[in-house]
């Protein structure tokens, strides 16, 4: 008997979301359905349901660190996924733990500052720390609208995503999902290349979890050596799928649903993005 493929490990820093829908087990579920396996280092705890954030608690930095270390002890690390970071020390942590990895290990940081209800998941010298240290490391950046504009201090789209790349990361996909257009669009940018832009519908939800599903996604892609466009491409197929098939869990936001996102949903028909 041949043996079973061995998916790709991911290292993932993320925050718990009891609810199920953000964090960590989006993060799983995700990279899971996209190939990897996750290996998933809790950074923070979090009290909230489907509407919003209640209460954040950062590990302590050693925790952080020595969850880490006994990963990287043991497991061949194909690409490393960062998201909720709670605090300073734990960010202070993973740029210790990230100067130990090979530079050319794909890192893709969502830089999350706020939970969709509105609560705030980072202060501002969460914010700094985040645009100094992890930042000018990262390979693929997946802000919103919101977070490229506070991170670049840039009102505009354009000039945010060029003054990101200017601030060191390898490339950025900006997502419109927390705008009101009509339609999401989702643009690449890399220094020397034009930007690579993909519409999708609106969806009439607003969701749990999106940002951080297409952030795993994408991880789970690049960990398996997928060429960035085609994870780009795949990534949000994979994400706009789960969303378009998302369920409505508790009161408030929806949830992607993320496992088996191919399959046809049983209520509505699947329908493809705009080109
Ligand atoms: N809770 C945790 C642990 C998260 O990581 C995130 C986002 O990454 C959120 C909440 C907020 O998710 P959303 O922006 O989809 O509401």
């Amino acid at each position: 008997m041949p043996e079973p493929a061995i998916p790709a490990q991911i290292l993932v820093f993320a925050g718990h979301d009891p609810s199920g829908g953000a964090g960590i087990q989006a993060d799983i579920e995700a990279i899971a359905a996209n190939g990897g396996h996750a290996l998933p280092v809790l950074t923070a705890l979090t009290v909230q349901d489907s509407h919003n954030v209640q209460q954040l608690r950062p590990l302590e930095g050693d925790w952080v660190r020595r969850q880490a270390e006994a990963l990287l002890a043991d497991f061949p690390i194909a690409a490393v996924k960062i998201g909720l970071l709670g605090g300073v020390e734990v960010i202070a942590v993973i740029r210790d733990l990230l100067a130990k990895l090979a530079s050319d290990i794909p890192l893709i940081l969502d830089p999350v500052l706020a939970a969709g209800g509105g609560h705030a998941l980072a202060g501002t010298t969460v914010e700094a720390a985040l645009r100094g240290e992890l930042l000018p490391r990262c390979h693929l950046l997946t802000p919103n609208a919101n977070e490229a504009r506070r991170l670049s201090g840039c009102d505009d789209l354009e000039a945010a995503a060029s003054a990101l790349l200017q601030q060191g990361c390898g490339a950025v996909l900006l997502t419109t999902a927390d705008e009101s257009s009509e339609r999401v669009i989702n643009t690449l940018y890399r220094p020397d290349f034009p930007p690579l832009a993909l519409t999708w519908p609106r969806l009439p939800d607003t969701y749990h979890g999106s940002g951080c599903t297409l952030a795993a996604a994408l991880s789970a892609q690049l960990g398996r050596g997928v060429s960035l466009e085609k994870a780009v491409q795949q990534a949000q197929t994979y994400t706009w799928q789960s969303l378009q098939r998302g369920y409505r869990a508790g009161g408030g936001q929806a949830f992607p649903q993320r496992i088996d996102a191919r399959r046809p949903h049983a209520n509505r028909k699947s329908q493809f993005p705009y080109s």
